[in-house]
């Protein structure tokens, strides 16, 4: 089981997808918040314990 999960840096959803790239392996992992639309490569990852204290 992971202990920290990746949230949103704009609305701090933890409602975050991992988005394929399909142009090729080269390029970094994206991710898209389903909260607010957000997307890109830096999403920042917390601790479970952390988030529920919040
Ligand atoms: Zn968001």
């Amino acid at each position: 089981m992971p202990k920290s999960v990746k949230i949103c840096p704009k609305c701090r959803s933890a409602k975050v997808h991992l988005l394929t790239n399909v142009s090729g392996w080269l390029a970094p992992q994206k991710f898209i918040c389903m909260e607010c639309g957000h997307s890109g490569p830096f999403f920042i990852d917390v601790d479970l314990e952390d988030l529920k204290k919040e």
